[in-house]
């Protein structure tokens, strides 16, 4: 399709540094330049609605819900010209030569995701989708402890910071994420660098 190049953009940052709001930006203005966007997140995100992509500022927009990244290669119609997909961390490994053919094929694509998880490792596809992208965009937040620049997300359960092993969902616990700087960012129990 097209005689176009195609592009591989990546929006990156820890947790409220305002990923969403970007990639809705962007996907606002190819609108307003009248090109075909679809706009894709993994099923697993269900923090507000099932099809909608919102912002923490409540902005929204359509987004189609996809088990595993190849499903996002067959849901793509020939005319369209934009491929937006949020909360890419989520996404199996797949998605890195999903979204490299996606663009091969000439579209732009737009791929929105966490760096990190809580314990400050690399997130799912994302550092491997930032090698082969075009341009990254790096988002911070503010930290909650300090008011400096955060880059990291800090995961708390019953208010206290959460053990390097903890499961995914605490069962009957209270659990909430705050950005954070590297300084007030704590992973309880996390194995030692050197006896890994
Ligand atoms: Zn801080």
């Amino acid at each position: 399709m097209k005689n176009r190049i195609g592009k591989i953009e990546v929006i990156t940052g820890c947790m409220f540094s305002g990923k969403s709001e970007e990639l809705l930006r962007r996907v606002r203005r190819a609108r307003i330049a009248k090109q075909k966007i679809q706009v894709f997140k993994p099923l697993i995100d269900t923090r507000y609605s099932e099809v909608e992509i919102v912002s923490h500022d409540g902005e929204k927009t359509q987004g189609y819900p996809v088990k595993t990244a190849v499903e996002i290669m067959d849901k793509i119609d020939s005319d369209t010209d934009v491929v937006a997909i949020d909360e890419a961390q989520f996404f199996d490994d797949a998605l890195v030569d999903v979204v490299n053919n996606i663009a091969g094929d000439g579209r732009r694509v737009i791929v929105a995701g966490l760096d990190m998880n809580f314990r400050g490792e690399p997130f799912g596809p994302m550092p491997n989708l930032m090698a082969i992208a075009d341009e990254i965009l790096k988002l911070h937040a503010i930290c909650a402890i300090c008011g400096e620049e955060a880059t990291r997300t800090q995961r708390l359960i019953d208010g206290k910071p959460a053990s390097y092993d903890d499961p995914i969902i605490v069962i009957g616990a209270l659990e909430k994420y705050e950005a954070r700087c590297r300084k007030h960012h704590y992973v309880l129990n996390k194995p030692d660098e050197q006896s890994k």
